[in-house]
């Protein structure tokens, strides 16, 4: 799940990380309205879950209260990567010295926390990475350990921070690494960690932009983080599926899947693909599923305006083939549908199951390679 930029920064800000006090508003009058308490110049930023809202207009400056409610008005009607703005951040505008990249990633491959940072910030980190991957500095993180000073100050000198910035450096280094161990994330970033000069005093070190992810199979922990989930960052398909517990994603093809199992899901993708086929979904039913999940999974896939066949593989063992064989009749008797289906259902109640399908004229496969087969043809 992912969080927007304001939330992210306030859960940051928890942790000691230095950032500016903004103010939400879903109007362009309540723009105007945080822009007087807050004082001009302000910098009105779209909250939208996706990057680079900046080169697609979604950030601007503004620097009389007029211009904070016209152009907050242009960015609350933008669409930026097909998500809708329908919440702005007007924060303190920043007077940007410098701009540096911070955040922290799980690695797979140390098995760790990693966290990377780099003088070119403010810019695609991907970019970074594959054009100049030597301007990034990573340090894994242990989990017992947390972030140590010496680290924090290693990553400081590694990109080069002028040294006035490193005590500032390490309380937003260390709190960042606070903020993700405690809050289960997979991605938590600062982009751009910026220094920026401030009216009669030094220059400090501020996070100007956040992100969050927080790993999903740890949301029951954080009832608090769960309250923050924008509907928005889903697809209603992918929230649907969330809803009924099934493991669904969806994709560019036309056949339609509903498998029992990921690893079995992979391989039936890997198989359309190898019968010149191409998969519209990844859809895992899990195990033990009964008839009204089975129901649930098929309204998803046959909502999609994509989909021509659908194909159901379905490995029982505690899954049993008859639940899932009255789960398709019974969800093909609410949806009405001329899409093609076929059903392979091996194992536990196999016979019991064909024979509900044949029942219901739903064309079944005795082998996995078969059933893949009439999956690819129909759909062509
Ligand atoms: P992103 O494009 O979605 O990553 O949005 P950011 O929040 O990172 O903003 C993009 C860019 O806008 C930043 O890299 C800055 O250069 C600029 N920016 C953000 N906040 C301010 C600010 O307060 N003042 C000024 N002058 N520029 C800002
Ligand atoms: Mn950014």
């Amino acid at each position: 799940m992912k969080l927007h930029e304001y939330q992210s920064k306030q859960l940051f800000g928890r942790y000691g990380v230095a950032v500016p006090q903004g103010i939400v508003a879903d109007t362009p009058e309540a723009a105007r309205a945080a822009a007087g308490k807050i004082g001009l110049p302000v910098v009105i930023k779209s909250q939208v879950l996706v990057g680079g809202r900046g080169k697609a207009g979604g950030v601007k400056v503004a620097r009389t209260l007029d211009e904070v409610e016209s152009k907050a008005r242009d960015i609350l009607n933008l669409t930026i990567k097909g998500l809708p703005v329908r919440k702005v951040l007007i924060d303190p505008a920043a007077d940007i010295k410098n701009e540096i990249y911070l955040g922290i990633v799980i690695d797979r491959t140390s098995r760790r926390a990693t966290m990377m940072a780099s003088a070119a910030g403010g810019m695609d980190i991907e970019e970074v990475a594959a054009k100049t991957p030597e301007k990034i500095v990573r340090v894994p993180i242990d989990p017992f350990v947390g972030l140590p000073d010496y680290l924090a100050r290693d990553i400081a000198a590694h990109i080069n921070l002028p040294r006035e910035h490193w005590a500032g450096f390490m309380t937003i280094a260390k709190g960042l690494a606070s903020a993700f161990a405690a809050s289960d994330a997979s991605l938590a970033e600062i982009n751009p960690l910026a220094v920026v000069g401030q009216a009669g005093g030094p220059d400090r070190l501020m996070a100007l932009d956040g992100k969050i992810v927080i790993d999903d199979n740890a949301i029951f922990r954080h009832p608090d983080l769960a309250e923050m989930r924008d509907p928005d960052e889903e697809s209603g398909a992918e929230k649907q599926a969330r809803e009924a517990g099934l493991n669904f994603i969806s994709l560019d093809g036309n056949i339609g899947c509903m498998v029992n199992g990921a690893g079995l899901a992979m391989a039936t993708m890997d198989i359309i693909n190898f019968y010149g086929g191409s998969a519209a979904n990844f859809l895992d039913v899990a195990g033990g599923a009964r008839a009204d999940k089975v129901a649930s999974a098929l309204r998803i896939i046959l909502a999609d305006p994509k989909v021509k066949v659908v194909l159901f593989n379905i490995f029982g063992g505690i899954t049993r083939g008859d639940e899932v064989a009255r789960g398709i009749v019974g969800a093909l008797q609410e949806v009405q549908t001329d899409v093609a289906l076929v059903a392979r259902i091996i194992g536990t109640n196999q016979e019991e199951g064909n024979r509900i399908l044949a029942e219901a004229h739903i064309a079944t496969a005795p082998s996995f390679a078969e059933a893949v087969q009439v999956a690819v043809k129909m759909a062509k």
